[in-house]
């Protein structure tokens, strides 16, 4: 399919099409455990030990063997141990015991090669006698009772985290326990940032007749500070063929380049004219609102090149949709399992069928329990607040023509990109 003449595709055609022919980042390199939070790792890694290493008690209690008397004994009330040592948290009881006697045991302490079984504390009655002290069974426990077994955790050999698997605390804590001090790790990938608009100043500049303050760069640099990448921030280039183009040389180091504005048919829109000579364009018209404009392609250097629309909640969406899975994909990551949730629609909501469109909602509980959800309000593009209001965007599909109140409607949770 030749999409760079401008054929429109589907979002999911769009999508497929990018990840389809993205690179895998090569580049890896081997930290400590601590310093790997948060990263990707490399490769597999499988478990060096079983965990645990040896038999050892659930509970707290008593640890004895079970032998083919023992049931009877307890039915006729003559089931009784004498406590004949103790085997603590990392103190072995390290002697052999008689079938009449029982070890102490607390929780995590290995069992005595003999033992087979666990009564804990509150099943027995303790009875203080002058040749030492004397435990009764309460409830007659099952032969391996609370005996946590050698690799019940954790096999040797098994599978902890495949490759593209973030480290996240939990997994840094499994690894721990297998012993794993080092991880190697996706090397970050390398972002480059850049607004473009004659119109645009940074926040902390005042405004002069006929400017905006960026807000893109803002929000991209925050989506995108949980993911495995460093940023270039190339800052504000204007609306020029010659500043555009010098922005894009500079880019050709970074492995991906993310722009917004001077994506659309405007006389001042130059970044598919400044790509013409800097690399190749493979993708620019999305029947999807907001976002249709979304620019894809591909600089001489192999980086890639994602043009988002100016307008910021279509450079957000867009964001979200195309290019978080990407920056997932290049690092190796396996896909965002998609949150579709079905909901019941609180609004009326407008809309045209021929584009697929991703309006910004509020989810809620209904009465009987169930999802609910209601719209933002203002769904034009450039209305940044009916985003910052939403958690969730209400899919419509293509053919759709809006939806009634109390209609199904399916919501996308708008978490964390999953970075
Ligand atoms: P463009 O895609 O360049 O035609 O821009 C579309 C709309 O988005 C225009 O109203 C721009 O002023 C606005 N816009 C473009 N870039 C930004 C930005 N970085 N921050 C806020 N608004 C922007
Ligand atoms: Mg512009």
């Amino acid at each position: 399919m030749d999409t760079s003449n401008g054929e429109a595709v589907t979002a999911e055609v769009a999508l497929d099409l990018i990840l389809g022919q993205l690179p895998l980042t090569k580049k890896t390199s081997t930290v400590a455990l601590q310093e790997a939070i948060g990263r990707i790792t490399a490769t597999a890694i499988t478990a060096p030990i079983n965990v645990p290493s040896f038999r050892n008690s659930a509970m707290d209690g008593y640890t004895f063997t079970h032998n083919a008397d023992s049931a009877a004994q307890f039915e006729s009330g003559s089931l009784v141990f004498k406590e004949a040592g103790v085997s603590l948290a990392g103190h072995p009881f390290e002697s052999s015991f008689d079938e009449d006697e029982c070890i102490r045991i607390t929780t995590g302490a290995m069992l005595p090669d003999q033992a087979n079984t666990i009564i804990i504390k509150e099943d027995t009655q303790v009875i203080e006698s002058s040749s030492g002290r004397m435990i009764r069974p309460l409830r007659y426990p099952g032969i391996g009772e609370y005996v946590r077994d050698i690799g019940s955790n954790i096999r040797m050999g098994q599978t902890l985290c495949e490759a593209g698997c973030k480290i996240t605390p939990a997994v840094c804590g499994l690894l721990a326990s297998a012993g794993i001090s080092t991880v190697e790790i996706v090397a970050p990938l390398k972002v480059s940032l850049l607004s473009t608009g004659d119109e645009l100043s940074d926040p902390e500049q005042a405004l002069s007749p006929g400017k905006i303050h960026d807000a893109n760069r803002y929000f991209l640099r925050a989506l995108l500070s949980s993911a495995n990448v460093e940023i270039d921030d190339l800052g504000i280039v204007g609306d020029s063929l010659e500043s555009l183009t010098t922005a894009l040389d500079r880019a050709m180091q970074s492995d991906i380049l993310i722009s917004s504005g001077g994506v659309s048919v405007g006389e001042a829109d130059m970044l598919r004219k400044a790509l013409s000579s800097s690399g190749q364009l493979q993708l620019w018209k999305i029947l999807m609102k907001p976002g249709k404009p979304l620019t894809f392609g591909e600089l001489h250097s192999g980086t890639r090149l994602f043009g988002l629309p100016g307008n910021p909640v279509s450079a957000m969406v867009t964001f979200t949709v195309f290019v978080a899975p990407a920056i997932r994909h290049m690092l190796g990551m396996p896909p965002q399992t998609q949150m579709l949730l079905k909901a019941s629609c609180q609004d009326n909501l407008v809309k045209q069928p021929g584009r697929m469109e991703l309006q910004r909602g509020i989810m809620m509980t209904m009465q009987d329990g169930t999802l609910g959800v209601k719209s933002t309000g203002q769904q034009d593009s450039h209305i940044l607040s009916s985003l910052a209001a939403a958690d969730c965007l209400i899919k419509l599909p293509l053919e759709s023509a809006g939806a009634k109140i109390g209609d199904d409607v399916y919501i996308i949770p708008l978490s964390d990109n999953g970075f």
